[in-house]
């Protein structure tokens, strides 16, 4: 599926150090080095095309642009890919709430999203797919993980087994009880009759009536949420690979950890006999006015209706680097409010012939990116420098700062 435009990225200045980055990693909860390679291999879960794009989208995807960029600031390239899950109950849901087709409202809601993310300057993945375009490519993983007798039926749907898996659960920390409670809550059924184990989940659904369906050796039907990322990932991004894990990033919103990731990890250490990810990074959640923003709420804040409403995407991109990705934050009219004034006040020292000294930023930003996406601390430089410059403090290459920004932070000014 084509994605959305490129985006430029400037070169920053010759002798700037890049130093070395660190992630914290969800499954040990500590912040890790991510080695040092020519090439990365990161897979984000994308959207379901229905409500589109909300705060918390643009969060999620923000983080992980910051570390695509910082990647390939360290010179190397990254194979990012990134899914769309264009066939789900929730797209099916809303599509019948609203009495529009399924197929209109997806094509509707991503094409939302791509102008969304151009407009915020984030780097378009290399390989965009869509869940409908790789139902043979899912089918195949149903079909390898059937092979190793982790498929059983129940009527006429199809769960993946986890219970062969022994380390089940090493990526979210959770009791039992806990994974019960949340895999419910967030679209699982624990409880059905005909289970193996509570925990788990469908990979193939036949299909219901009035309902879309694919054929397959499973019968008609579509496939299950968890499967779709895990066959996508394998797919375009470890043909081959000689390492011990199978990519390097995976990462999505904190409230994918469990089930979602569980079960794609699970999953592909089945379907392969290694680790899924070298590194699980997860953002935090986007709340309003003190709410956690939700579609049943009807609270979500929108890039789009934002953008309409002329509010600049760099100062959305500015408002959300103010606080650290991994932390659940609070969006208000306040905070995009400083945004936008920190912005014009930015615009303001680049614009000047001469501007305060820049190196000494230029490796705060680095320093502070390279542990674990210190984006606080990057803002506080980038203020003070800005104060400095105004005053009237001289010594720095505004064309160095200008640059930096822009590669590194997605700061097109
Ligand atoms: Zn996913």
């Amino acid at each position: 599926m084509k994605s959305w435009d490129t985006v430029a990225i400037p070169t920053l200045a010759s002798g700037v150090d890049v130093l070395p980055l660190y992630l914290t990693n969800s499954r040990s909860g500590h912040k890790e080095l991510v080695p040092t390679k020519p090439s990365y291999r990161m897979y984000v879960c994308g959207i379901t095309p229905y409500d589109a794009t909300h705060l918390g989208h643009a969060a999620t995807y923000l983080t992980f642009d910051l570390i695509n960029r910082y990647l390939r600031a360290q010179g190397a390239e990254v194979n990012y890919v990134q899914n769309i899950t264009d066939i789900d109950d929730p797209l099916l849901e809303r599509a019948k709430r609203d009495g529009v087709d399924w197929t209109d409202l997806a094509h509707s809601q991503i094409k939302l999203f791509a102008n969304d993310m151009f407009n915020l300057r984030v780097i378009p993945p290399a390989h965009y797919i869509g869940a409908v375009d790789s139902i043979p490519l899912v089918v195949k993983s149903i079909e390898d993980l059937d092979k190793r007798g982790s498929i059983y039926p129940i009527g006429s749907d199809y769960y993946f087994s986890n219970s062969a898996e022994s380390d089940f659960g090493a990526l979210s920390h959770m009791s039992q009880s806990e994974m019960e409670a949340i895999f419910a809550e967030r679209g699982g059924d624990p409880t059905l009759a005909g289970k193996i184990h509570s925990l788990d989940c469908l990979v193939w659904m036949s299909q219901r009536e009035g309902e879309p369906g694919w054929p397959s050796p499973f019968g008609v039907g579509r496939p299950g949420w968890h499967i779709e990322c895990t066959a996508i990932a394998l797919e375009y991004l470890n043909p081959g690979s000689q390492e011990s894990c199978l990519i390097d990033i995976q990462g999505g919103g904190s409230d994918l950890i469990f089930p979602h990731h569980e079960m794609c990890r699970s999953q592909a250490r089945i379907l392969t006999g290694k680790e899924l990810a070298a590194n699980y990074v997860h953002a935090g959640m986007i709340g309003l006015d003190g709410e956690k923003m939700s579609k049943s709420k009807g609270n979500l804040v929108l890039v789009s209706n934002l953008v309409a409403n002329g509010v600049d995407p760099m100062a959305i991109r500015y408002a959300l680097m103010g606080h650290h990705y991994r932390n659940d934050q609070m969006w208000s009219t306040e905070l995009l409010d400083r945004a936008q004034s920190s912005l014009k006040r930015l615009r303001k020292a680049i614009a000047m012939n001469t501007v305060y000294e820049s190196s000494g930023l230029i490796q705060i930003i680095i320093a502070s990116l390279a542990d674990d996406l210190n984006t606080p601390t990057v803002i506080a430089a980038i203020e003070e420098w800005v104060e400095k410059t105004l005053q009237g403090s001289i010594g720095g290459d505004v064309t160095a700062v200008r640059f930096s920004l822009d590669a590194l932070l997605g700061l097109k000014l």
